[in-house]
Parts: structure tokens; sequence; C-alpha cells
């Protein structure tokens, strides 16, 4: 094949191909082409992007590109240095080429695209690349695409906290609810004290903090603390999801103490319940659910509580505040003489917060986003115990849970740029 064809084949502006090698790497193949400049060639600096006449000799360059049929195919050329009369002895700016690792721009927006359906391990295999390098490109990749997003259009923020790792380590989710590409993962950072959420206000600019018109959170000091004092005026709202976690969080503990107390069959009966006892009764179903039964004959208690939890649920069904405020009162007078001390305290703080709550009557958002992109985070960080890197970790969630993590196969960065 004349080597024209090849140049025009491969669209390097400003590059031609001057020679071809083939070589065998086991049963696999690559070729090597050599690129030289076309005549004329216009040299440009890599730190104000301007053009330089002078340029010197750097050093022999060795890139992967794109497969061509079954070849891994390699460019190999030779990278100047320009002295730039504005910032002095820089390397000549190549923008096909990508900054980090040795590929073109090409290669690294595939591998990009195809971590987010594929494992890096399957697209290292795929593209004969070293997993290190797959990460080095996707980490790139999402950093720049969660820097480039568009943040406008968002009045109502959404948070969320999930447990990493053993201990007690937190990270905080923070979503826009409403913006304009529907409920995204705007941002993740670490801990879920009011302090911690500074790096995030800051982020997100007070420009934009000045449109928030509501926040929708947990009943958690921090995180009402910081919205309250970022955003004067913000009308907060505690979901359903959070508040039903809390209550199964006290639910939990009535299993706990009973289980202290429990003594021989019926302390068989109870390990391992947890989730049998937490989930909705509608979703047990099976054995499940005659394991449930079981439990609940066991212990009065547990039934008692089991059963107050079940009911507390009907409280998003009223359309009015009053009506929702009387089923309250006598969910509460059910506690009395009962001896649930965690639920006390769940209604204690239920009460503390109940405007809040009652919020989500006069704004409609899609609370179940929170719930769902909750669950995705944490499916997220189990597939993940291979990543040692925090950061990507927390981009990875970030694409997994907005439109950032769209696979477009027809990516035109896929293309030189000209
Ligand atoms: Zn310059």
């Amino acid at each position: 094949m004349p080597m024209e064809n090849l140049t025009t084949f491969l669209g390097i502006p400003g590059f031609k191909v001057v020679d071809t090698m083939q070589r065998k790497r086991g049963w696999r193949s690559q070729v090597i082409l050599s690129l030289e400049r076309e005549r004329g060639f216009r040299f440009r600096c890599s730190g104000c992007d301007q053009e330089v006449a002078e340029v010197t000799r750097y050093r022999k360059r060795w890139v992967r590109h794109l497969f061509m049929w079954q070849h891994a195919t390699f460019l190999r050329f030779e990278q100047y240095r320009v002295i730039c009369p504005r910032c002095g002895l820089k390397v000549e700016a190549l923008p096909w080429l990508a900054r980090y690792e040795r590929v073109t721009m090409p290669l690294a927006a595939l591998v990009a695209e195809l971590c987010k359906v594929m494992t890096n391990k399957a697209v290292g295999r795929l593209m004969e690349l070293h997993t290190g390098t797959v990460k080095t490109i996707d980490k790139a990749a999402m950093q720049k695409a969660q820097a480039e997003r568009s943040l406008d259009g968002i009045t109502v923020l959404g948070t969320d906290e999930i447990a990493v790792g053993k201990g007690q380590t937190y990270w905080h989710l923070i979503s826009g609810m409403d913006g304009p590409r529907g409920p995204e993962l705007l941002y993740i950072g670490e801990g879920r004290k009011e302090k911690d959420l500074e790096p995030f206000w800051k982020w997100f600019g007070p420009e934009r903090t000045a449109r928030i018109t509501h926040g929708v959170m947990d009943m958690w000091k921090g995180f009402i603390h910081s919205f309250r004092a970022h955003v004067p005026g913000i009308v907060l709202i505690f979901d359903k999801f959070h508040i039903l976690r809390h209550l199964s969080e006290a639910l939990n503990k009535v299993r706990k103490q009973e289980f202290v107390k429990a003594k021989g069959r019926f302390r068989g009966l109870l390990a391992g319940k947890k989730f049998v006892l937490l989930a909705r009764k509608a979703h047990v179903r099976g054995k499940a659910r005659e394991a449930l039964k079981d439990v609940l004959s066991f212990s009065k208690k547990l039934a008692r509580a089991h059963l107050l939890k079940e009911s507390f649920v009907h409280l998003w069904s009223y359309r009015s505040k009053t009506c929702a405020r009387r089923f309250f009162t006598e969910w509460v007078k059910e506690l009395r003489w009962k001896r649930l001390k965690p639920y006390e305290k769940f209604s204690r703080m239920v009460e503390k917060h109940f405007d809040g709550i009652l919020a989500c009557c006069d704004k409609r958002v899609k609370l179940g986003y929170i719930e769902a992109t909750n669950l995705h985070a944490r499916n997220i960080i189990r597939r993940a115990y291979g990543y040692r890197d925090k950061e990507y970790m927390k981009l990875k969630i970030l694409q997994a849970c907005s439109s950032l993590g769209a696979f477009r196969p027809w990516n035109p960065s896929f293309n030189i740029p000209p």
C-alpha cells in the first residue's frame, strides 16, 4: 500500500507516514508506523498554544494508537522543544497526543469510553494495555469530564452519606435534584460534619448557591447547619428514605437487645435474621416469611416493634398535614408502656423535625433518587475492593450516578482533532 494512503487513513494533521514495520509478539502482531512532518509544519508551544519558529530536537517518541485491523499500532516520531518568546523552553504541543501515558487521544478516548461499561482488566486485555495504564487514562478522562460539567439550573440539592470501608468512615454525596439533565450526583466529599461540607460550597460557587431554594437531607446536624449557614432561608426536606433508615436502626437496636437476653432455641432463631426483620414485610416471601413469623411469635417486644415499623410508612400516604400530624400523634401513643427505648428516641427526633418531614407535601422532588444513588454507590464500593485509589473510586461513583456515565460508542473524540 502506498504511504500516501496510510497517511490519509491515519489523518494526523501535519504528519506523513514514511515507513511501516511489522513485528510479532507471541501470537499477536504489531505495526509500527514511522512518521515525519510535512513540509512547512508549524510548531506550537504547549504553554500558550502560539506558533513558535525556533525549535530544537528533543526526543524520539513511541506511542500506542488504535488498532489497525488486527494489529496493535504504534506511531514513531520525533518530538521537538520550542523556544517560546513568552514561556521559554517548552515541549511542542501535539493536540492528538494524550497528556498522560504513551497513547494517542483517540485511543485514550476509546479506553475511557470502554471503562464505563467494562472492567479495567477486560479493557486492558482487549486493547493490549497494562491495567495501570487503563486506570490512568480513565481517571484523567473522568477528572476532565467532572471539571467541565455544567452545574447551572439547579435549585434543589439532595445530600446523603455512605459508610466506606470498615469503621466509622463516611463520605457525603451531594446531588442536584432538578437540573436540566434530571437528578444527578454532583459531588462526593469525605466526612459528614459541618466543616466537611465547606469544600463543596467552594466548588459549587456562591452564584449557584444563591439560587438554591430546597435541600433534601437526613436529620443530621452537620448537613442541617451547613445548609442553613450557606443558604439563608432554605427550606429543608427530610425525606422518607432517611427517616425510615433511622427507624430501621431503632428496630435493629431492639433486635440486638433481645438477642442478648435470648437463650437456647430462641437465640438460634434470632441469629442472622436482621434483614428479614428490617425489610418491608410485603417484600419478605417464602422461607424468609416463615422465619419472620417464627421470630415474631417468640418475642412480643420484637413483634410490637416490627408492627410499629410497618405502620409508620403510612405517614407519607396523607395529603393533608393535619391528618399526617394526627397519625403521628397516634403512633407515638402506641409507644407508651412498651419499653422500646430506641423507638422513643426515634419519635423525639421525628417530632423535632416534623416541619421538614411535612415539607415534601409542598415541594415535589424525586425523592427516590437519593435512595437509588445510595444503593448504586454502595454497589460500586463493594465491587471496587481493588481500587485502593479513593479519588478514583469517587470519580467512578460520580460517573455512574450522572449523565457523565452515558456510554457513547461513537464518541466524536475518537477522531483526531484537526
Ligand atoms: Zn508559549
